[in-house]
C-alpha cells in the first residue's frame, strides 16, 4: 500500500496580512508526503540542491518517509515566494525559481515501479506522464495540476487524462481546461476527458466531488484563524490518497471518506506557516476531528418523518 508522490520539494517566502515566513520548507510533495504518511508509507520522487537543509532530511526521514528517490543535484533547491491577499483564496507568485527541478529527470527504483498508488503532484504533465510511464500497473493513480500547464502544455495534459483515475484541481483551473464556466458543467466535462473522477478544490467553501453518475460535496472545515494556506490543496490530496492507498479500492464510499480525511488533513495544514502544524500532529486529533467533521455535516435526516 505504499504511495509513490512526484513533485516540489522546496522552500518557501509566504506572506500574509498577518505575518511572513522565510524560506520555509514547502513544495507540493513536501505537504503530500506529509499528510499521506499517517495513512500509508510513502515514497518521494523529487531532486533537492546541494543547500537542501540536513534538519528538513530529517524532518521527511523520522516520519518515515522514503527518500531513496529524491536526488540531489549541484544547484540550489526549488523557490517559490508568494503573497495572499486579505482574501486568502486569492494570492500572487512574486517569484519562482525551479533552480535544480529545472533539469529533473525522475527515475524510480525498481522496488518502486511495482508501486500501486501514484500520486502525480504539480508539476509539468511531461514528467507527471514520465513518471507514471515507470510504474509498471498502479491501482490507483490521481494528478494535481495549475492554470501554468493547462495554458501552456493543455496538449500533454490532455493526454495524460485517460491514463489517471482521479483529477484534483481549483475551480477557475477546471473552468479553464474544460471550457464551461459553470462549476457542474466544467466537471462533467472533464470527467469526459478520461479521469474517473474529477475533484474541485473551492478553497475555504470546500471540495465537490464528480463522478460517472454521483456528485458529493463537503465544506472545508471552518476554522476562526487561517495562517497559511499554501499546501492546502496538496495535504488535502495527501490525505485523500493515505486514506485510498489504505483502503485498497477506489470506490464511491472509499472517495467519499477519503475525501473528508483529505480535508481534515487541509484544515490542520492552514492553522501554521509551511509544514509546521503537519510536522507536530498526532493521529488523535486526526481522529477528533475527523469525528467533529462528520458532526458538522450530519442533518439527521433520517430521523424526521413528516407523514
Ligand atoms: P498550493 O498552495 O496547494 O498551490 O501549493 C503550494 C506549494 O506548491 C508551495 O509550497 C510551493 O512551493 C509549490 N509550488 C508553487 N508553484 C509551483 C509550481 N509552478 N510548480 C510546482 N510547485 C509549485
Amino acid at each position: 500500500m505504499s504511495i509513490i508522490v512526484v513533485g516540489t520539494v522546496g522552500y518557501d517566502t509566504i506572506e500574509t496580512q498577518g505575518g511572513k515566513a522565510i524560506e520555509a520548507l514547502g513544495g507540493s510533495a513536501s505537504y503530500f508526503a506529509l499528510a499521506a504518511r499517517f495513512f500509508s508509507p510513502v515514497s518521494l520522487v523529487t531532486a533537492v540542491g546541494t543547500d537542501f537543509r540536513k534538519a528538513d532530511e530529517e524532518l521527511f526521514l523520522e516520519r518515515s518517509i522514503d527518500l531513496r528517490a529524491l536526488r540531489k543535484s549541484p544547484g540550489e533547491t526549488f523557490r517559490w515566494h508568494g503573497r495572499y491577499h486579505e482574501d486568502m483564496n486569492l494570492r500572487d507568485t512574486l517569484s519562482l525559481k525551479l533552480n535544480v527541478f529545472a533539469d529533473f529527470r525522475p527515475e524510480l527504483l525498481a522496488d518502486q515501479c511495482s508501486a500501486d498508488y501514484l500520486f502525480l503532484a504539480n508539476i509539468s504533465p511531461e514528467l507527471q506522464a514520465e513518471v507514471l510511464g515507470q510504474v509498471k500497473s498502479p491501482k490507483i493513480v490521481a494528478a494535481d495540476t495549475m492554470d501554468h500547464w493547462i495554458a501552456n502544455e493543455r496538449a500533454a495534459l490532455i493526454k495524460l487524462l485517460p491514463r489517471i483515475d482521479v483529477l484534483t484541481l481549483n475551480d477557475q483551473e477546471a473552468r479553464m481546461l474544460s471550457g464551461e464556466s459553470n462549476l457542474v458543467r466544467a466537471g462533467r466535462g472533464l470527467l469526459k476527458m478520461g479521469p474517473s473522477a474529477v475533484l474541485v478544490k473551492r478553497g475555504e467553501y470546500g471540495v465537490l466531488k464528480f463522478g460517472a453518475d454521483s456528485l458529493f460535496a463537503v465544506p472545508a472545515y471552518p476554522l476562526e484563524e487561517v495562517v497559511d494556506p499554501t499546501g492546502a490543496g496538496d495535504t488535502f490530496a495527501g490525505g485523500l490518497m493515505g486514506y485510498l492507498a489504505r483502503s485498497g479500492r477506489l470506490t464511491e464510499a472509499t472517495l467519499r471518506t477519503g475525501i473528508v480525511y483529505g480535508s481534515v488533513m487541509a484544515s490542520y495544514a492552514v492553522e501554521r506557516f509551511s509544514v509546521e502544524r503537519l510536522a507536530a500532529l498526532t493521529w488523535d486529533e486526526i481522529d477528533n476531528r475527523y469525528r467533529s467533521f462528520i458532526e458538522l455535516t450530519d442533518s439527521h435526516h433520517s430521523r424526521w418523518n413528516f407523514q
